[in-house]
């Protein structure tokens, strides 16, 4: 009990915290202290020696760092996985990074047609971008993919049939599942064929024998049916589709603008394809194979667009100033034809194997230098982000020999900056190839090092 009373008050703290309470104010302090001797009562309750005032202070303080931390952090991703989603997906290019800055702080005109004067459409300039590059008719943009497709059948099947192949009902990730998000808009889900094949038979007897306002094509993303497997080719909807004069719509998913084929992957559709094949709105995200900022890009005929545009959802899900911007300059890297030196996600894709080889010897080396056992070892990189399923890039990775593979990984992750990696033969890996700053990481893990 004389360790509970000798536990300063509230009061007395938090007269001693004048550095506290002018970077995080009273208020905040004060709840901040209450927390802490909180704490300390019930620790000395289980039998634990009261601490002293210093150590509460700097218990409060650490308390105060994390509650006002920003979120999300910055963090180091040494995972090779170039679109990681749960690490914020495409990180973006310098200019577009540029292009947000200059309109956050400030006014932009966003809505505002300079020229004449007079309110303008957030949708104008970032529209033409994107039928220059796609060779579209007519483009929009909303906040997310998901968003995309939500919008694209609520405008154009709500109430109505829309017909979709069983190999394609596919769940995403994050709770997006095609089914779920059809129902959503208020289409009635017309299912045909079966989960590996399905004929251009089989969505014929659906367009002469019901009502149908779409046909959806959702591209797989994540996984892949191999074996005894048919789709219908996109050509063949497309075909359909005027033939009963309704629209396909068409999910790409990430939706690339460049050819992975190039880059030794296998070929993820391409948007210019599906508007080349005639698809009629075309959906896919900003921030996966893109590499711009999170959103749901929609393109295609002018006359499926206009209905989408005026649907009160494209109010609801419409995006803000400074994706908008980010947005812009990612699509100008690809007008200018140099996107694979400017957006990350095609620098990091395209980066040559000798490369990653000798940034690896030389961080290993350095890693070596501060008492670690690193060596380089061959490993795979993954693009990610719902794209190219099973396909990896070959690379070099920086192995670490550590005592407790699964304890240095956790700390890394609690470290300042943030590190992700994994473990692979009970070795801590480190793929170069998503590494945006080798030396803030090798700072981060020589000061683990040093407290091993
Ligand atoms: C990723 C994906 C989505 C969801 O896109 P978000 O931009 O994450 O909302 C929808 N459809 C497909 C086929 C996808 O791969």
């Amino acid at each position: 009990m004389s360790d509970l009373r000798s536990l300063p008050s509230v009061d007395k703290l938090l007269s001693q915290a004048t550095v506290l309470v002018e970077s995080y104010g009273r208020s905040l302090t004060t709840e901040a202290i209450r927390s802490i001797l909180d704490e300390a009562r019930s620790a000395i309750r289980s039998g634990v020696s009261a601490p002293d005032q210093s150590e509460l202070l700097t218990r409060a303080a650490d308390r105060l760092r994390q509650w006002t931390v920003t979120r999300p952090r910055a963090v180091i991703n040494a995972t090779g996985v170039i679109i990681h989603t749960n690490l914020g997906r495409a990180p973006l290019s310098a200019a577009a990074v540029e292009a947000m800055t200059a309109v956050a702080a400030g006014y932009s005109d966003l809505e505002y047609n300079l020229e004449r004067g007079e309110r303008g459409s957030r949708l104008d300039a970032v529209e033409d971008l994107l039928k220059r590059v796609t060779g579209a008719e007519a483009a929009l943009v909303v906040n997310n993919n998901a968003g995309a497709t939500l919008l694209a059948l609520s405008a154009l099947a709500s109430g109505k049939g829309v017909v979709i192949s069983r190999g394609q009902l596919v769940e995403i990730g994050g709770g997006f599942r095609v089914p779920d998000v059809m129902e959503q808009s208020g289409a009635k889900l017309i299912e045909v064929g079966t989960t590996n094949r399905t004929h251009r038979r089989d969505y014929e007897m659906a367009l002469v024998t019901k009502d149908v306002a779409a046909i959806v094509r959702a591209h797989s993303s994540n996984f892949r049916t191999i074996g005894f497997t048919t789709e219908v080719p996109l050509l063949e909807l497309v075909e359909l589709a005027n033939w009963k004069n309704i629209p396909v719509i068409d999910d790409l998913g990430s939706g690339a603008l460049l050819d992975t084929a190039q880059y030794g992957l296998a070929h993820e559709p391409m948007v210019q394809e599906s508007v080349a094949t005639g698809a009629h709105v075309i959906c896919f995200s900003g921030d996966k194979l893109l590499g711009g900022p999170q959103a749901g890009i929609i393109v295609g005929k002018e006359a499926y667009i206009q209905p989408l545009k005026q649907h009160p959802l494209a109010r609801a899900l419409r995006m803000d100033k400074l994706d908008f911007a980010a947005l812009s300059a990612t699509l100008v890297h690809y007008l200018k034809g140099e996107a694979t030196q400017k957006i990350p996600v095609w620098r990091m894709i395209r980066l040559p194997l000798s490369e990653i080889q000798e940034q690896a010897t030389e961080f290993a080396q350095q890693l070596c230098a501060a008492g670690f056992e690193a060596s380089v070892i061959d490993g795979q990189s993954t693009v990610g982000g719902g794209s190219l399923p099973g396909e990896t890039l070959p690379t070099k990775l920086v192995a670490l020999n550590v005592a407790n593979p699964d304890d240095f990984l956790a700390r890394l992750r609690r470290g300042d900056p943030p590190v992700v990696a994994r473990i692979e033969n009970d070795r801590v890996v480190i793929d170069l190839r998503t590494v945006m700053d080798r030396s803030t990481l090798r700072n981060a893990l020589t000061r683990l090092g040093r407290k091993r």
